[in-house]
């Protein structure tokens, strides 16, 4: 593989465009590759058959079929966890979900994660590197032909923090919404972050309408600066700004997920302070029961407390969900997801 080769699956439909310009063809190229790529699926360039043989050694030379591994795979009903080894031996998560509106793929966006949330297992591992878009593309691709599926919801949830990869989560999101490829409809794509607020801000100008979800888990900046580091480098003051700017440029609506953590963030002061907080925002809140991980100490709250908090926010007028269950005897819930550093191979 040449130091100047890319994967083939990380370029943008408006990238192939001035590739093809720059070798002297037309951008309806673009279109036809896509075709091969994400209609058919082909993995080698030698399977083309509607352009000429010198555009063919031109690709051949300046792009790669990049592939992805599966390690393992659990399965529990309705959901699939995989162990996915990229081709430089670093190993991701991924995790299919099977719901009644369709199947839902929570892709990994870093090869461990840098914001070491308390109650997280994914950030005990630092950041390796960065996941390529095309590898993002290539979670869909690979779980899609395993399990003889068509994908029709993602969300990076995974491991890592996309806002800590920004530009790849852009690429990635543009290629898999393309008409000429995988056409996966923006509103169906949802993006989660810790709260990297000049990327929030910087989102707001992304012209793609996926749904955005603020991980926040605390109303208060003593209580989330503790379970979330990334609160003491942007605040809730300055989170809640940048999220406000975001809903007046979009005019959509936000996600707050909040874990329910037991005797942690989940009284009723809480919830009333929570429903202060979120008062007036275009916004619902994702209740979310803590899944325990055998490493870390936290205790998800009981059923009546989860209830409790949901009442209170009700009464309040914020818009809520209590996130249904999934994955847990397979450690394949939010939080269980781990990179890990032993060679598998
Ligand atoms: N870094 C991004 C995306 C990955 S985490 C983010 O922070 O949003 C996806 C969601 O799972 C986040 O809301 C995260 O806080 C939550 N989560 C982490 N550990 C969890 C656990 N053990 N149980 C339930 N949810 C958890």
């Amino acid at each position: 593989m040449g130091v100047c080769m890319e994967s083939i699956y990380s370029m943008t439909s408006s990238r192939l465009d001035d590739y093809f310009i720059s070798i002297g063809e037309k951008k309806y190229r673009t279109k036809q590759l896509f075709d091969w790529i994400y209609v058919k699926r082909i993995k080698s360039f030698d399977m083309i058959t509607n352009m000429k043989k010198e555009v063919i050694e031109l690709l051949k030379k300046d792009f790669y079929f990049d592939n992805i591994e599966i390690v393992n795979k659990q399965s529990d009903e309705l959901v699939y966890k995989y162990l996915l080894k990229l081709s430089d031996g670093n190993t991701i998560e991924a995790v299919l979900m099977e719901h009644d509106y369709g199947k839902s793929l929570c892709i990994s966006s870093e090869v461990g994660c840098n914001m070491a949330c308390s109650f997280c297992e994914s950030g005990k591992i630092k950041k390796i590197r960065d996941v390529k878009s095309g590898e993002m593309v290539l979670q869909i691709l690979k779980i899609e032909s395993d399990l003889d599926i068509r994908i029709s919801h993602v969300v990076i949830m995974g491991i890592g923090e996309p806002f800590d990869n920004y530009q790849n989560i852009c690429d990635f999101i543009e290629i898999v919404n393309s008409n000429m490829g995988i056409n996966l409809g923006s509103r169906h794509i949802t993006v989660s972050t810790c709260g990297i607020v000049p990327k929030i801000y910087e989102f707001s100008e992304f012209p793609y309408q996926v749904n955005l979800a603020i991980s926040l888990h605390a109303p208060n900046n003593e209580l989330r600066s503790k379970l979330m580091p990334i609160n003491k480098v942007y605040n809730i003051e300055k989170l809640m700004e940048s999220i406000k700017f975001y809903l007046e440029k979009t005019n959509r609506r936000v996600t707050f997920e909040y874990i329910m953590l037991s005797g942690v963030n989940d009284t009723q002061e809480l919830a009333l302070e929570l429903s202060r907080l979120l008062k007036g925002i275009n916004c619902y809140v994702n209740l979310i029961p803590y899944n325990e991980t055998n490493t870390l100490e936290y205790k998800r709250s009981s059923k009546e407390r989860i209830m409790t908090f949901y009442d209170i926010l009700k009464k309040n007028n914020i818009s809520c969900t209590i996130r249904r269950e999934f994955g847990g005897k397979i450690s394949a819930a939010c939080g269980q997801l781990k990179t890990i550093k032993e060679n598998l191979a």
